[in-house]
């Protein structure tokens, strides 16, 4: 029985035929049985997280160059850089904390060029 079969095996409005033919009961079970194990997968791929989740955690892997950003100036008036966002969820952190993965929301932070910050 396919999905469909079992989906027509269940549908009480279509009466008590199946394709013109009389509704057996174990056909109705046998649709239960397929209807369950549907369920069963439903369950199991929103235990897992949608689609749309889980290409936001994958993005989140990849490491993103932080939002240095600094409200201060040295004598020489240059800024001072003290400051980075995330670049996940602009969250602000201070420069000495140097995060891998954002606290906040676990986006990757990638440092290579900002090291000697
Ligand atoms: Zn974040």
């Amino acid at each position: 029985m396919t999905e469909n079969e079992a989906i027509e095996a269940l549908r009480l409005s279509g009466g008590l035929e199946i394709s013109g033919r009389p509704r057996r009961c174990a056909e109705f079970f046998e649709g239960l049985d397929i209807a369950i194990k549907a369920l069963e997968e439903i369950q199991q791929y929103r235990a897992i997280g949608t689609v749309d989740e889980c290409q936001a955690a994958m993005e989140k892997q990849k490491p993103q160059p932080p939002d240095i950003w600094g409200d201060g100036y040295d004598k020489e008036g240059n800024i001072i850089y003290d400051m980075y966002d995330c670049p996940g969820c602009g969250q602000s952190y201070e420069i000495d904390d140097k995060y891998e993965h954002c606290p906040e929301c676990g986006q990757a932070i990638n440092w290579s060029g900002f090291e000697n910050l």
